[in-house]
């Protein structure tokens, strides 16, 4: 380990900052919520497996030996979050006129391309809530065993009353039972539930749900929030390391996640709840219904009709992690331009330092400059270890750029340096940049002039399809190029393009 034991992760659940202990070091259980695979990836999805893909990062650049599962939701998950309505991917498929599968096929392609273009790393494991199907229902037949459930017209339930009476539901969360109850409604005499808390863990289908499998309760589908308790521990262990997701996630779904664990096998899940935090636009909270919710893509092109301009899939990375994943982060166009500035400041340093060359002598090297260049470096991990402070750490790479310059200028003879400072100043650059942060060099696109000229006359054709208001064109257009993995931005001085 490089820096073993002074890591400190902040536990949502014990709310403080804690000393990062695996069980098993150097192995480390890693599950972050994966997406609902039913429409295009959102930006908070993005920033949520961005941020995770940094502590994944970090923990391997640590020496840790990372198993890390991230999830695909496909099925389960209901367009209404109490139990009720519609599964959003059978929804799609109705509307769509779709087998279900091939609506996830078609999300999940869609999802790997956008994180392929933020260069998120793949997990070691991507299971499928469908591929584990017997395992959640041994485990609703644990819960049922255990007396912590019960079946109701077809379908099972947790009984949240009767759980909490021997552990503390709401741990996680902070929220206490009592008013749990007072913000929930009443149930109705229809209701198969108990108790307006308890929770589905396997439905009865409906004659019109397409999704449906046997079971000894019922042909029928599992709760949504079952898949990442069976999945989490089936490849992780009845307890593990890290589990990590949205704020969002944090109530219901986590918190039924313990509460499953803990009922069926006794044990409690996770040692270490990492949560980010949620996106805003202009300090208002990003939401579909609110109009500013922009796509990964709308972002990149600048299409949405907040946007300026667009901006490459590295600046926007590089913009997410100068805040803290704990932190609200908020989009406007003056803070994503001061980013695509901050970002290509970065780069050209990074570009700057590769090709200066140290002379390999250290007579005249000045232990001053030496000291300050270290330290510099040791607190840009320090920083990491503060609970993966990103922001922190990238500012320290700007001091670090602000000495590479005057090397370069020769403000500061780059001799004051010794040999050993001096590569120790580039291996922190490229550690940082390349294998933590996970940035390289926005791609510009090829450079032959063939495919420059071409792109040229396409990105001319289109715009004119769009001036014409010739949709059908201009979106043909759109649609070649993007299953060509040709990323097009328009801004203010023309279209762009790049490869994604
Ligand atoms: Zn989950």
């Amino acid at each position: 380990m490089k820096t073993e034991s002074t890591l400190k992760i902040y536990n949502s659940l014990s709310r403080e900052k804690e000393v990062f202990e695996p069980l098993n070091p150097p192995f480390v259980g890693m599950y972050v919520c994966g997406p609902t695979v039913y429409s295009d990836v959102h930006l908070g999805n993005v920033r949520s497996n961005i941020s995770f893909d940094v502590v994944y990062r970090y923990l391997v650049y640590l020496g840790y030996k990372v198993r890390y599962v991230r999830n695909i939701t496909d099925v389960g998950h209901l367009v209404n979050d109490a139990d009720e309505g519609e599964d959003k991917i059978a929804k799609k498929a109705r509307i769509e006129q779709k087998e279900p599968m091939e609506i996830v096929q078609y999300y999940t392609n869609g999802f790997h391309d956008v994180m392929k273009l933020f260069n998120v790393l793949p997990p070691s494991i991507e299971p499928t809530a469908t591929g584990h199907l017997i395992e959640q229902i041994e485990m609703v037949q644990r819960i049922l065993d255990k007396g912590y459930a019960y079946e109701s017209n077809g379908s099972v339930y947790f009984d949240v009353e009767k759980y909490n009476a021997d552990y503390p539901y709401g741990k996680l969360s902070g929220r206490k039972i009592e008013d749990l109850y007072s913000n929930t409604r009443e149930l109705d005499g229809q209701s198969e539930k108990r108790n307006p808390l308890d929770f589905a863990i396997w439905k009865k289908a409906s004659p019109e749900h397409i999704m449906r499998w046997n079971s000894p309760w019922s042909v029928g589908f599992p709760g949504w929030h079952l898949e990442c308790s069976v999945m989490s521990t089936k490849y992780l262990g009845e307890t593990f390391d890290i589990h990590g997701g949205g704020m969002d996630l944090r109530f219901p779904h986590h918190e039924c996640e313990i509460a499953q664990s803990v009922a069926a096998d006794g044990k409690e899940p996770v040692r270490y709840w990492m949560h980010n935090n949620m996106l805003t636009v202009n300090g208002t909270k990003m939401s579909k219904s609110l109009g500013n919710a922009f796509l990964p893509l709308e972002l990149i092109e600048g299409s949405h009709e907040l946007l300026d301009k667009g901006y490459g899939p590295m600046t926007i990375r590089f913009f997410m992690l100068q805040s803290h994943y704990s932190s609200e982060l908020d989009f406007s166009n003056q803070a994503l331009q001061g980013a695509e500035k901050g970002f290509q400041r970065l780069m050209n340093a990074y570009d700057v330092l590769n090709n200066l060359a140290h002379d390999g002598k250290d007579d005249a090297a000045v232990e001053a400059e030496i000291k300050e260049v270290k330290s510099l470096c040791t607190q840009i991990f320090e920083n990491l270890n503060d609970d993966f402070n990103t922001p922190k750490a990238i500012a320290g790479l700007f001091d670090l750029s602000k000495k590479v310059n005057s090397y370069k200028e020769g403000q500061i003879p780059l001799n004051s340096l010794d040999t050993e400072t001096f590569n120790l100043l580039k291996k922190t650059f490229k550690d940082l940049i390349e294998d933590i942060l996970g940035l390289k060099a926005e791609d510009t696109g090829g450079d032959s002039g063939l495919t420059d000229g071409l792109m040229d006359l396409i990105l001319d054709m289109r715009k004119t399809a769009r001036v014409n208001k010739d949709w059908g064109t201009s979106d043909k257009i759109r649609d070649v190029l993007k299953e060509l993995n040709v990323v097009v931005k328009d801004g203010k001085d023309g279209s762009s393009w790049s490869l994604g």
